[in-house]
């Protein structure tokens, strides 16, 4: 097996994550590797900035406050400490590309597909972090398809 230094955890704070931060755990244990954990939050203005003309600076702050109290919850049943965690906005597959560039990862974990993931396919996040990667990646088959 690959000896990892760094593996960075992609994940959506769905139930998936769960199955896919214990992968990432697992390598990083059987190489010695730092274990960080990502999750993005999309701007809701990238979905309907240019349609409905008004502010969601209330409603993105509520978000961003809901989605690091998951994370931290997340990564205190995981035994990832406050320096391991990482919440960033954006566009999923730019951020966690950035941050892995920065930490200098050379694994990404994440689910073979999300929330929004079809059956099947191989989800919008998942494909977009896997094209363009410096690093390997690594799409853990989550969910119940067969
Ligand atoms: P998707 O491509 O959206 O179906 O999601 C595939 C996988 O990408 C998920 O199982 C997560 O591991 C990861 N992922 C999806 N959305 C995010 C996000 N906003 N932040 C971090 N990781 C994500």
């Amino acid at each position: 097996m690959p000896q990892y230094r760094n593996v960075l955890v992609a994940i959506d704070l769905s139930e998936d994550s769960t199955p896919v931060v214990q992968r990432g755990r697992a390598i990083a244990e059987g190489s010695n590797a730092e274990l960080h954990l990502i999750h993005v939050i999309e701007p809701l203005s990238f979905a309907y900035g240019g349609d409905i003309p008004m502010d969601f600076s209330g409603i993105q702050e509520e978000i961003h406050q809901q989605a690091t109290q998951q994370l931290h919850r997340f990564a205190e049943t995981n035994n990832i400490d406050a320096q391991h965690q990482h919440i960033l906005l954006g566009k999923p597959e730019v951020e966690i590309h950035a941050k892995a560039e920065e930490l200098g990862t050379d694994l990404i974990v994440l689910g073979s597909h999300g929330r929004h993931g079809l059956a099947l396919l191989m989800g919008s996040t998942a494909n977009g972090v896997m094209h363009g990667a410096a690093c390997d990646v690594l799409a853990i088959r989550v969910g119940k398809q067969k």
